[in-house]
């Protein structure tokens, strides 16, 4: 797995593993902040979580390009 630095502060960013989290339904916030992407998904969507330890920006990351494969 390659380092992945903060856009901000370029500090190494904290792998925190893969998290999985409910998209659609009624859990609006993240339909919200993903947007149409979100609706093309699946309800529980993994995604890698990477935080900045110096400004804690959080990053998300697709873990595998097979997830986007329902776009067509
Ligand atoms: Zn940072």
């Amino acid at each position: 797995m390659e380092e992945k630095k903060c856009p901000q502060c370029r500090t190494y960013m904290e792998y925190l593993g893969v998290k999985e989290f409910r998209t659609g339904g009624k859990t609006g916030g993240w339909h919200l902040s993903l947007g149409d992407f979100a609706e093309l998904q699946e309800r529980i969507m993994k995604l890698e979580m990477w935080v900045c330890t110096q400004c804690r920006q959080v990053l998300f990351y697709l873990p595998d390009k097979s997830s986007l494969k329902s776009r067509k």
